[in-house]
């Protein structure tokens, strides 16, 4: 069977030009690289090592540092080594996502990528499990996406203009699509016969969400002055709104309005980002780093002092003591950050 393996002499050049195929019915292989005999069994477990830290790396950037933009970097790097990588590939389409904001979301770049990906790779057998486990979490990007771009052009529910309200319901017709392309890929997934638990049970799940999306875009929608617009057609990148004659007191007086575009009344311009950058499991991350280094060299420090320096045993004893408490709080701060990602579901 031909696998791929990783050279483990080669020094120079880029790092993914050490991958080289190997056959591992043969004891042992060559590097085309620098021409050195490899044993093949060592060449593939370096070339899953090497992929395995390419992807910790590509985490680290996306769940920990919340750099979305590195993260689809690092992924695409991976894809170097492997173009076959489910993860490497999902986890590209997924950054990409999350480096949407409001002015530029990329679900239509991340379709594009969808489409290019599934016909070569992520329809075959054995990518649909991980494929299909990261199409629930697209879904969910373009939900919670919908619902904070929401937050952002509105006050109590009420739109700050009419601008708002054509930003939000172009925003949710791009959804729209993208939704129809998620179902469409579970659908061939399913019809191709994937065996995983509720996975029925999800689609019906995401078949309800694209609904409430349907919903939205047949909802009316009320500014903050008051005046109610519905929908009249969509064409593309036109939209018309009509006013339905109600005008609604909203009792927003003296609250803040914020504008999409910069405007003679000067009000504060909307923000762009829509997924937020986590400071606080970076922040947690390095403190717990940082704590822990410190704590084990003066735990150490001190309890050979305590042993060296009879005198003042009983403080360094007590030092230690506490460095053994700041260790034990770092390792639960590691702890709660774990418990952090895992409820955050993203990875
Ligand atoms: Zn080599």
């Amino acid at each position: 069977m031909k696998q791929k393996g990783f050279c483990i002499f080669c020094h120079t050049g880029d790092d993914y030009e050490r991958v080289f195929e190997v056959e591992t019915n043969d004891e042992y292989s060559y590097c085309p690289q620098c021409g050195r005999k490899i044993k093949t069994e060592d060449a593939v477990k370096a070339f899953k090592s090497r992929i395995q830290f390419l992807l910790k790396k590509a985490y680290y950037e996306f769940n920990i540092k919340t750099k979305y933009d590195k993260a689809y970097e690092k992924f695409g790097d991976i894809l170097l080594y492997d173009e076959d990588n489910p993860v490497a590939l999902c986890g590209r389409i997924e950054s990409l996502l999350m480096m949407s904001t409001l002015r530029q979301p990329r679900f239509e770049d991340a379709s594009v990528l969808i489409n290019y990906a599934s016909k070569s790779q992520l329809h075959k057998s054995k990518n649909m499990i991980v494929y299909f486990d990261f199409l629930l979490k697209y879904e969910r990007i373009a939900r919670l996406y919908i619902e904070n771009i929401k937050k952002m052009l509105t006050n109590k529910n009420f739109f700050y203009d009419e601008e708002c309200v054509r930003m939000y319901v172009y925003r949710t017709n791009q959804i729209k699509q993208f939704y129809s392309l998620i179902l469409q890929e579970i659908l061939f997934l399913l019809g191709k016969g994937l065996n995983l638990t509720n996975a029925e049970l999800k689609r019906e799940m995401i078949e309800l969400n694209a609904k409430k999306i349907d919903d939205i875009l047949k909802s009316s929608f009320t500014c903050v002055d008051g005046i109610t617009y519905r929908i009249k057609y969509i064409h593309e990148n036109e939209i018309s709104l009509v006013d339905d004659g109600i005008k609604i007191d909203t009792k927003l007086n003296g609250y803040k309005i914020y504008s999409l575009v910069p405007n003679e009344q000067k009000k504060p311009i909307i923000k762009d980002r829509v997924f937020k950058l986590n400071r606080l499991k970076y922040g947690l991350f390095i403190f717990s780093i940082l704590s822990m280094s410190m704590a084990v060299i003066c735990a150490t420090a001190f309890f050979v002092l305590a042993f060296c320096i009879p005198v003042y045993r009983t403080i360094f004893f007590v030092v230690f003591g506490v460095s053994i408490l700041i260790l034990i709080a770092c390792l639960c701060a590691r702890f709660i950050l774990k418990a952090l990602m895992k409820k955050k579901k993203l990875h």
